[in-house]
């Protein structure tokens, strides 16, 4: 009884220091920003004002986490790449600021249009709209702009899009991590076979980042074996090749996946974009080499050698 007479005062007092606060923070002008420690990580969270401050505090520095929408084998949401990699950019922005751009998702996936649920924009307007989005992110103060990619069918489009930000000048940069888990260490594999998509690795990450979306049990209802049915050199190349060998859309075996090997990988990724956050910062070379290099590509026959 006398706890929770206590407890009843002590939720009053609360209540009235809460009801202090908030009064006077609506008295507050309305263009200052958030208290420094206050600042939220989220760009669609932020005031107008808060948003200039984010920038400030971020040195232009954000984040473009990029996802996707396709199948994950029988046992993962569609939106896996998307739920792993903003876990990972929004804690890795959370221990070094940096504004963390809105769900993205509109990148390279036409080879899973078979499977129920795939969004496959079309190559001209992923280019555009990458384009545009990051235009824009510059436009806001963005200049440094790292894209964290979250998903492998990415890996050809995002270098390919760095590539042609020199066709015209931009007065921004695009950096891209594209890594998803350490080369080595860490609890032991206990499958064997190619671990490519929704397997050991990717179903124990979504263990940590949204485990309430993981169905183990249903891990075994299709196989992720690589069925090999192409016979080609190995470096020759064809858009069919996923296809040919997980035609599934599941590469791996998803059963073996444990939260201990989850929390190992995930927070090796928050921390190496940490470590890319803070290299990027610190990064003064590139846009000066960029405006060097527009300038030149201007008259090109006057390039010494
Ligand atoms: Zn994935």
């Amino acid at each position: 009884m006398t706890t929770c007479t206590r407890s009843a005062i002590c939720s009053v007092a609360l209540l009235a220091l809460l009801f202090t606060i908030l009064s006077v923070s609506h008295l507050a002008p309305a263009q200052s920003a958030a208290p420094q420690s206050k600042l939220s990580v989220h760009w669609e969270e932020l005031t107008a004002a808060d948003f200039r401050e984010g920038i400030h505090r971020s040195q232009g520095t954000c984040l473009l986490p990029f996802g996707i929408l396709e199948k994950h084998g029988p046992h993962l949401p569609l939106g896996t790449d998307l739920l792993d990699v903003r876990h990972a950019a929004l804690h890795a922005a959370e221990q070094e600021y940096a504004v963390v751009f809105p769900e993205y998702y509109f990148g390279q996936i036409a080879e899973a249009r078979h499977e129920p649920g795939t969004m496959a924009y079309s190559r001209d307007l992923q280019l555009a709209l990458l384009q545009e989005t990051t235009d824009e992110m510059a436009r806001n103060g963005c200049k440094k702009v790292i894209i964290v990619n979250g998903h492998g069918g990415n890996e050809s489009l995002l270098p390919y899009f760095a590539q042609t930000q020199l066709d015209k000048p931009h007065d921004y940069v695009v950096y891209i991590f594209d890594k998803r888990s350490p080369g080595t260490g860490g609890p032991p594999k206990k499958s064997s076979i190619t671990n490519w998509h929704a397997g050991e690795d990717e179903t124990s990450k979504m263990m940590i980042a949204r485990p309430d979306t993981v169905h183990l049990d249903r891990a075994n209802q299709e196989s992720g074996a690589d069925q090999h049915r192409q016979n080609l050199p190995e470096d020759v190349y064809t858009g069919i090749w996923w296809y040919a060998r997980f035609p599934n859309h599941y590469s791996g075996d998803g059963s073996a996946a444990t939260q201990e090997l989850g929390k190992f990988q995930m927070d090796w990724w928050i921390d190496a974009v940490v470590k890319t956050i803070r290299s990027v910062k610190a990064d003064d070379t590139s846009l000066k080499l960029q405006n060097e290099f527009y300038e030149k590509s201007k008259h090109p026959l006057d390039t010494q050698p």
